[in-house]
């Protein structure tokens, strides 16, 4: 699939909000309340998923398979409690970018191992921070909120027919998480990836690249700087984090 420019992105995005707005008056769904189960939670987020993956295609290659799937274990394994049933996939697709789906279905962008080199321990804080949107019920609670309950349960037993709650779903997972939750899965993410042995300081690496890359090639990063407040801020957010906890590392030595 041709990745969409970022004007058809937004207005993907914007009709997909609208398309809500209408289901939402139509079924006279609640704003949000009810919460869902664990079960639930999971079910939504791996068939929205499966919808996402159809449009997107799932990569194939081995190595950057290997590797997503090693760092994926070991982030895995520290990040619970809450137990999800974490599913980490590589998407193929160039832009430069992960996303976390309800439940435990993680995607990392086939672009963001080439931006980052292969380089592990880059690539597991990205990993760790989307785990941590997941562990913290981050996009679950926006969706519950945005969706209501009752549009959601289409979705989970099969009658979206149409794929238009799953739609709504990915577009809701790709939105803003707001600068609170980003920052929250920033040092959660850091956390996650010290327990699992990999140099959390990696950290400072890609927020850095973020940077010297938004100057050179905008369309290729248009989901990543949509989805995170700006990288400066973070990067402090980061060190001081570090520096607490007297970590350190390649790229940062308190
Ligand atoms: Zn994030």
């Amino acid at each position: 699939m041709v990745r969409p420019s970022p004007s058809a992105f937004f207005l993907r995005a914007l009709t997909a909000v609208a398309v809500a707005a209408f289901l939402i008056a139509l079924c006279g769904c609640r704003g949000g309340g009810h919460l869902l189960s664990r079960d639930e939670e999971v079910r939504l987020g791996q068939e929205a998923g499966d919808d996402f993956e159809r449009e997107h295609g799932r990569d194939t290659n081995r190595r950057r398979n290997d590797m997503l799937a090693a760092i994926g274990k070991r982030v895995e394994k520290v990040a619970k409690p809450p137990e999800y049933p974490y599913d980490f996939r590589v998407l193929a697709d160039d832009t430069v970018n992960a996303v976390a789906f309800p439940g435990g279905r993680i995607y990392v962008y086939r672009g963001l191992f080439e931006t980052l080199k292969y380089d592990e321990d880059q690539i597991a804080w990205v990993v760790a921070h989307e785990t941590a949107h997941v562990a913290r019920r981050h996009a679950t609670r926006r969706i519950e909120k945005q969706l209501g309950y009752e549009l959601i349960v289409q979705l989970i037993f099969g009658r979206d027919t149409a794929g238009q709650v799953a739609g709504l779903v990915s577009a809701l997972v790709l939105q803003d998480y707001g600068r609170d939750n980003e920052f929250e899965a920033d040092r959660i993410g850091l956390d996650y990836a010290h327990a699992a042995g990999y140099d959390p300081t990696a950290a400072l690496a890609v927020l850095s690249k973020f940077s010297e890359l938004q100057g050179k090639d905008p369309s290729d990063l248009e989901l990543l700087f949509m989805t995170h407040p700006g990288n400066t801020d973070r990067s402090d957010a980061v060190k001081a984090h570090l520096s607490q906890n007297n970590w350190r590392g390649r790229h940062y030595s308190p």
